[in-house]
């Protein structure tokens, strides 16, 4: 399995990202490297940037500039060969039709969370895929509940083509809400082959967390 690392720039100054590169390059020099600012550069700045991560050959930029930053986007492409991947500047369908139309991004980053559903979310790799741009596969701070859903969404969208990244409930939450925990061997996620998400959110769990009912015809839901 070749080995694939996603860095996160642009939190601290350009020598520091540039110092990071350069160490996973020397050290690892087969090693596959993503690269995401999360909307960290100035768009003024981010040319000069772009460029130099660009001779590090990282499979793909993802979001240089702020989400609004729509014509930087567009024109950092014209810079370098290295794809530029969209995430905060995508969300759902809406602006995948937008981002289409105005060629900011090589890729899409694909979300449940940002896409507002699963459906929703396949949607917006589907016109990727059917505008020959590759897609990616992500979650965000959630349950485990919702990494699975977001695992199984990606299995079932062969439009991801990039490959995909996993947060971890496990790693952040003082405890998640399923019953058994999310699969996870050896860094790759086993999906589950159970009914429904394949996997059962423990029912005691729900109800030591839940911050409001409502009543519902009779029901009480939380
Ligand atoms: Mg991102």
């Amino acid at each position: 399995m070749a080995w694939v690392v996603k860095l996160k720039t642009g939190f601290r100054d350009h020598a520091f990202d540039l110092m990071r590169l350069e160490r996973i390059r020397a050290d690892y020099p087969e090693m596959r490297i993503r690269v995401d600012y999360n909307q960290g550069l100035d768009p003024l700045e981010a040319p000069a940037r772009v460029r130099d991560v660009a001779g590090f050959a990282p499979d793909f930029i993802e979001q240089p500039v702020p989400a609004q930053a729509w014509e930087a986007m567009r024109r950092l492409r014209e810079i370098s060969d290295v794809p530029l991947i969209a995430d905060e500047s995508v969300f759902g369908p809406e602006d995948m039709t937008r981002a289409l139309r105005e060629g900011i991004a090589d890729g899409v980053s694909v979300k449940i969370m940002k896409a507002g559903g699963l459906m929703r979310a396949q949607e917006v790799a589907r016109m990727a895929g059917a505008a020959g741009l590759g897609a990616y596969g992500g979650d965000m701070f959630e349950t485990g509940l919702a990494h699975l859903a977001g695992a199984q969404m990606i299995a079932a969208t062969p439009e991801i083509t990039l490959g995909c990244e996993f947060y971890q409930a496990a790693y952040f939450l003082a405890e998640d809400i399923l019953e058994t925990p999310f699969p996870v061997h050896d860094g790759a996620v086993v999906l589950p082959d159970g009914p429904g998400l394949g996997a059962v959110p423990s029912v005691e769990r729900l109800e030591k967390y839940a911050m409001a009912r409502r009543h519902h015809e009779g029901v009480t839901t939380t």
